[in-house]
């Protein structure tokens, strides 16, 4: 891509760049090839950062729209598993809110992860218990 006239916004072309200056034939504006080449590199990472940009809004707005009035908590929940605040509980907030956005089968298959996760607590919280009543019997294990 070679960019537009930053003056008149008018195409500008390669085969003026014989001499080393890029001239536009709409106003006369030049440029030399170090900054012709700067400038065009520059356009370039601003179109990225725009449509990254609008990229990223919509995909914000696909997820306000999925999520409801729960966007900002649903993430936060679902992140659970990865920053260790994985509970039943939240689980069960996100059956609600799937229950609540339509979605019978996320909310099925949330809900028996939180009872899931429940009898495994409850697993391991028994197995503590018994251990340190053992050790008060002075059992050997
Ligand atoms: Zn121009």
């Amino acid at each position: 891509m070679f960019g537009s006239c930053p003056r008149c916004g008018s195409g500008l072309h390669r085969n003026l760049n014989a001499i080393g200056l890029t001239i536009c034939t709409s106003c006369g504006w030049t440029e030399s090839r170090n900054q012709s080449a700067t400038r065009v590199r520059n356009e370039n990472r601003t179109m990225v950062v725009m449509a990254v940009s609008a990229l990223a809004l919509l995909l914000g707005i696909a997820h306000s729209i999925n999520w409801g009035g729960h966007a900002l908590e649903a993430p936060l929940l679902k992140l659970g598993p990865f920053t260790g605040t994985l509970s039943p509980k939240s689980y069960n907030r996100l059956a609600e809110i799937c229950a609540e956005l339509g979605s019978t089968h996320a909310r099925a298959q949330l809900i028996s992860k939180a009872r899931r996760i429940t009898e495994i607590q409850n697993r391991s919280r028994n197995s503590h218990a018994c251990k340190f009543a053992c050790k008060r019997h002075k059992r050997p294990w």
